[in-house]
């Protein structure tokens, strides 16, 4: 039985204060759940006061990103082990807003493409093998453009994302970390995938996951949906066999909301 696991992935908001005032009210209003690992990933300079206010709670606080170098000269960027100093349990690696491949900055979003730092599946891959090497669970993001799902070639952009991304893990490594699919035109848009498609998007991931690693990778792997996902959806979602919890965005910024989609799963 797989256990639950719902992350809020607050993006670029909240101070520090206001990450702090939200984790303590999150605590008191989840204190009597046990039975689901619930996850906020708050900004990098968040992420140490979010940890410290969060200790010997059943919350843990995940970074949005991180880099795959363990020290050295490159600016702006943060390594595993800093990650695991500030407090940090899980990281996520490869979401669609950080992934590269469509080549294209644009700012105001007006062609609806989200990618914007050059993300490779490559990069992905090796981040995911530093954070795990210096103790972090790695959540994994995978998913396809419209354009990607309008020319019927979702499974084998996702297949691709999930080989590359998990290349050369161990079968207890894959085993232990979790796979988000999020497809990208569902992320902040208020377009949720339909249910009985996500379930079968994540069984297909489930099924690589399998080809690559064995039948108990495959059945401990934790796969989340992601993509405008809210207390009024969350049920049916969580409800299917493949999902087994959600990466949430703008529905984790109010503790009502994220409170009840946690209470969903
Ligand atoms: C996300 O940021 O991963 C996400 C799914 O965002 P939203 O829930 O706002 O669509």
């Amino acid at each position: 039985m797989r256990k639950p696991i719902i992350a809020g992935n607050w993006k670029m908001f909240k101070t520090i204060g206001e990450a702090v005032d939200f984790v303590n009210n999150l605590k008191t209003e989840t204190a009597n759940i046990k039975d689901v690992d619930i996850l906020v990933c708050p900004s990098y300079v968040a992420v140490n006061k979010a940890a410290e206010t969060l200790q010997g709670t059943n919350i843990s606080v995940a970074a949005q990103d991180v880099f795959w170098k363990e020290e050295g000269a490159w600016t702006g960027q943060v390594a595993p082990g800093m990650l695991i100093d500030a407090g940090c349990k899980y990281v996520i690696i490869g979401h669609s807003e950080t992934r590269g491949r469509f080549g294209k900055v644009d700012d105001d979003m007006t062609s609806g493409l989200l990618a914007h730092f050059g993300e490779s599946d490559e990069s992905v891959n090796k981040k995911i093998h530093a954070s795990i090497k210096a103790g972090l669970k790695p959540i994994m993001c995978c998913g396809e453009t419209i354009s990607e799902r309008k020319e019927n070639k979702t499974d084998e952009v996702i297949k691709q994302q999930v080989e590359t991304g998990l290349k050369g893990l161990s079968a207890n490594q894959a085993a232990n970390m979790i796979i988000a699919y999020e497809p990208v035109w569902a992320i902040g848009t208020g377009e949720v995938c339909d249910t009985q498609e996500a379930n079968r998007v994540c069984g297909m991931i489930r099924a690589t996951v399998k080809g690559l690693f064995g039948d108990a990778s495959a059945e401990n792997i934790r796969i989340q949906y992601g993509g405008s996902v809210k207390p009024s959806n969350a049920k049916e979602l969580l409800n299917q066999s493949d999902i087994d919890g959600a990466l949430v965005g703008g529905a984790s910024l109010k503790v009502a909301d994220f409170v009840e989609i946690i209470k969903s799963a």
